[in-house]
């Protein structure tokens, strides 16, 4: 999970008309409307899943509410903050599929919220791969609800940190340890510039500030 601000310069006009035409989320028919709200949802988070970072496009992704629609008033159900895009919450090439996400999630409620910045900041990862926070709380939304550290994610997340890895070691020989951390930290701007970001970017910006740590 990376922090996901709830800025978009078009959230108020689009969320404004919708919400006139609407009673709640579930009362949109036009699928128009949706892709609208849809369309601001993956720009802020620059194309990648709320909750496991997978790389996510209009066709393969769902708007999700953070706090489930059934525990939330209809017209909160239209509420900007409340809504993220995330992956189809299914890994795997056959049934039964590895179910992650909003899919796991269902109508559990969350305490990690990756809206704000101060749960973000509680989260960490692993060069073997796997998320986890030291508050439990937040541990089991990570491990149970949202089981962001199934295999397949886990072994993602490991591949994305090894291939930077490498790229970094290619880079190594040929710097002392001040240009080496220059070089990191602007390979970290760059990552943290995209508009649209690298799967699993949370743990790429993990270890370039732990790398970064090291050297300086
Ligand atoms: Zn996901």
């Amino acid at each position: 999970m990376i922090i996901i601000k709830k800025e978009h310069p078009k959230a108020d006009s689009v969320f404004d008309d919708i919400r006139r035409r609407y009673a709640h989320y579930d009362a949109i028919k036009e699928k128009s409307d949706r892709d609208k709200i849809k369309v601001i949802l993956l720009e802020e988070q620059r194309h990648i899943c709320a909750y496991c970072m997978k790389r996510i496009k209009m066709t393969d992704s769902t708007t999700e509410h953070y706090i489930p629609g059934r525990s939330i008033s209809d017209k909160h159900s239209l509420e900007y903050k409340n809504l993220l895009a995330v992956c189809s919450g299914e890994l795997g090439n056959q049934k039964p599929f590895t179910r992650t996400c909003d899919k796991s999630k269902v109508n559990k409620l969350l305490v990690c919220n990756p809206t704000v910045a101060d749960d973000m900041s509680k989260i960490y990862y692993s060069r073997s791969g796997r998320i986890y926070s030291e508050n439990d709380v937040y541990s089991d939304d990570l491990d149970v609800t949202l089981n962001l550290n199934c295999t397949q994610l886990i072994r993602n997340r490991k591949s994305t940190i090894s291939v930077l890895e490498s790229e970094l070691l290619g880079i190594r020989e040929y710097c002392d340890d001040g240009d080496y951390v220059d070089y990191m930290r602007n390979v970290l701007y760059e990552y943290k510039l995209d508009l649209l970001y690298k799967p699993y970017i949370g743990a790429i910006i993990w270890f370039l500030e732990k790398m970064i740590e090291e050297y300086k």
